[in-house]
């Protein structure tokens, strides 16, 4: 297959070329897809995506009259994809459904207990030769009650870790996993979620019915200084609400990976740059909000899954091989 990968960095084409054996024709761009880029897919048979490209209704129309057959996602979550246009239009959809859900989960734990701690701003301090411990106070994560929304691959992940530090977790998700359960979980109702839990970690995908779960009003139900963690979806959190529930201490601690507005800023080195974003500006403005530019999946073990999953999409695809091919589904 002909392959144009597009959002390509350094990291990418190491680990898709390794993966690759020779077996595929790689092109690397280093622009999202968009609108604006659409047009690069001429002559190739299949686009390679990840989280920030846009697979809208009218870039899937270019991708199709250029004959592109595939979109291989190289990423778990797809919603950046119009997939009723995708299907209208004879595209195949597949992704990376499980790289490793450790890297996400344990990423989250990172941002817990970075806060939790006070390690950003210990770190800074011990480099001015301030040992002063005043404001680095924390508190025992043993004992705490752990709230998880979403219970898949990263939310279990997510749960046997927080039990083996000695929490109560409980969680929420409309299809309800035994493995919670067995994990030491507790399924409960939302409202019970926000009122109990002392730490909220989102580990649900990005669709219409999650879309700003992280509201006023579910804000005003968290225990006052909750700890909110999203490493899944930026747009899982009204951001504007989240920023006056940490002017009103209602939240307490804030950790992001992702962002509403992630695409003009993440992956990419902006520091010559005017940062243009009140919201998020002002989000960095907080001592006790910790963001990263969605690092979560970034470990060699999960770039390596990325790109073998990839490779099978791709030669299922050519071999005509369904079975071997992680389509997504439109149901
Ligand atoms: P998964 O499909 O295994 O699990 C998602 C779970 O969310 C499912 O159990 C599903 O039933 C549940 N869910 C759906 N709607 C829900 C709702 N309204 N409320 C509560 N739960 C709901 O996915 P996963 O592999 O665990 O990934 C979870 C999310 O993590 C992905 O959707 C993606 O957005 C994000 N992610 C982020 C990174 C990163 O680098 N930051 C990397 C990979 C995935």
């Amino acid at each position: 297959m002909k392959v144009a990968v597009f959002s390509s960095k350094p990291y990418d084409k190491t680990h898709l070329e390794n993966a690759n054996q020779g077996q595929h024709e790689f092109t690397f761009f280093e622009p999202h897809l968009d609108e604006q880029t659409a047009a690069l897919s001429a002559g190739f048979d299949a686009v390679c995506c990840f989280v920030n490209d846009t697979l809208s209704a009218e870039v899937i129309d270019t991708l199709a009259n250029n004959q592109v057959q595939l979109i291989a996602l190289r990423c778990a979550g797809f919603n950046n994809v119009d997939l009723a246009q995708a299907e209208k239009r004879g595209l195949t959809v597949a992704r990376v459904p499980e790289y490793s859900p450790y890297a996400v989960a344990e990423h989250a734990v990172a941002l817990a207990m970075s806060l939790n701690r006070n390690l950003h701003r210990a770190h800074n301090r011990v480099r001015e030769n301030d040992y002063s411990l005043h404001g680095l106070l924390g508190f025992d994560m043993h004992g705490k009650t752990v709230g998880v929304i979403g219970t898949g691959k990263i939310g279990i992940a997510f749960i046997r870790i927080m039990v083996g530090f000695g929490c109560r977790v409980i969680c929420s998700d409309p299809y309800p996993n035994p493995e919670a359960e067995h994990a030491g979980a507790q399924y409960v109702s939302l409202d019970t979620l926000w009122s109990d839990s002392d730490i909220i970690s989102l580990h649900c995908p990005l669709v219409p019915a999650t879309r700003h779960l992280i509201n006023q009003d579910s804000l005003s139900q968290m225990k006052p200084g909750v700890m909110l963690l999203n490493t899944s979806r930026g747009a899982l959190i009204d951001t504007q609400a989240v920023i006056d529930a940490l002017k009103t201490g209602q939240i307490g601690y804030l950790g992001l990976d992702v962002y509403e507005e992630e695409a003009d800023l993440f992956f990419e080195d902006n520091s010559n740059e005017i940062l243009r974003d009140d919201t998020f500006a002002r989000l960095l403005t907080f001592k006790n909000v910790m963001i990263t530019g969605h690092q979560a999946f970034f470990t060699n073990e999960a770039l390596s899954a990325i790109a073998r999953v990839t490779i099978e999409n791709l030669s299922g695809f050519a071999e005509g091989k369904p079975e071997r091919i992680c389509l997504v589904s439109t149901s």
